[in-house]
């Protein structure tokens, strides 16, 4: 079967548009049933796609995925695949997605991370007349970022350096150990954890020498938070990664003295999807000198 990837171009996206006499936002649901091929949910064999226009005329793709084995909380909502695929291609922001189901509670509150997240248009192809309803009908009285953080701090989406640093001697030479090393710690300075100042970032590697990074992402409300390593699966997975097992080697930065601390559950689900994966961990200090 020729599967879709998780990225359509400007380009193609416009002229597939074209071809079908439709603007971009009402390409999207016609992208549902073919994205659904791609998500991952072996507990619920419930297959959600969501696939979003971003600002500058990309779409992209985003899938649930479950993993086995492990509490229901560790799963990966269509929308925050999406929104992950989102930063993997650093789009600013997200303009309209559609979506096979309506979007469950958890990832109504995740889309808040973003600016301007009332606004965005979803369809719901589930429905009998599907048509584009901003967020903030799905979320009236929502509670977002700005009601913890002054509004000049970047949302996710939005640049942001976290300035962690590697301890001394930890990369030797140009070896894949030190590309991974150098991975997690982009990862970790790219992750949104605003709540909590605790960024982290995970890059993982697998047996085909190939390195996926991910970034963490926290949510005003906690629980909706994304973890890094489930970041970099979703990357690993747009990716072109196959099997879980195909991952051998992982890095995971996180910032010394943080309050929340992601390494025992990295290990948790790495022991579920790829028991032979060697995971190092690193804990790293702000540079001062570039505050
Ligand atoms: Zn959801």
């Amino acid at each position: 079967m020729d599967r879709p990837g998780f990225i359509i171009e400007p380009a193609e996206a416009k002229s597939m548009a074209e071809a079908s006499s439709l603007t971009l936002t009402q390409l999207l649901p016609s992208l549902i049933t073919s994205a659904q091929t791609l998500a991952r949910p072996p507990i619920s064999n419930f297959r959600v796609a969501a696939v979003g226009l971003s600002q500058s005329g990309r779409i992209l793709i985003g899938v649930n995925v479950e993993f086995p084995c492990l509490p229901l909380h560790h799963s990966i909502h269509a929308e925050q695949f999406l929104l992950t695929n989102l930063s993997l291609n650093n789009e600013a922001n997200l303009q309209s997605f559609a979506v096979s189901a309506a979007p469950c509670g958890h990832c109504r509150q995740f889309l808040q991370e973003l600016r301007g997240a009332p606004d965005i248009q979803i369809i719901v192809t589930s429905e009998p007349n599907p048509k584009p309803t901003s967020l903030s009908r799905f979320l009236p009285h929502r509670f977002g970022p700005h009601d913890l953080l002054p509004q000049q701090t970047p949302l996710f989406l939005e640049p942001r350096n976290n300035r962690l640093t590697l301890p001394n001697g930890v990369c030797n030479g140009e070896t894949l150990d030190t590309k991974l090393k150098i991975a997690a710690l982009e990862a970790a300075n790219k992750s949104h954890a605003p709540y909590s100042d605790s960024p982290s970032g995970v890059a993982i590697v697998d047996c085909y020498r190939k390195i996926y990074k991910g970034s963490y992402v926290e949510s005003a409300a906690f629980n909706p938070s994304l973890g890094p390593l489930q970041a970099a699966v979703v990357v690993f997975i747009a990716g072109g990664g196959g099997e879980y097992d195909e991952i051998v080697g992982a890095v995971l930065v996180e910032k010394d003295g943080a309050v929340v601390r992601q390494e025992g559950t990295v290990r948790l689900l790495l022991n579920a999807i790829s028991p032979k994966c060697v995971l190092q961990t690193f804990l790293c200090s702000v540079d001062q000198s570039s505050v």
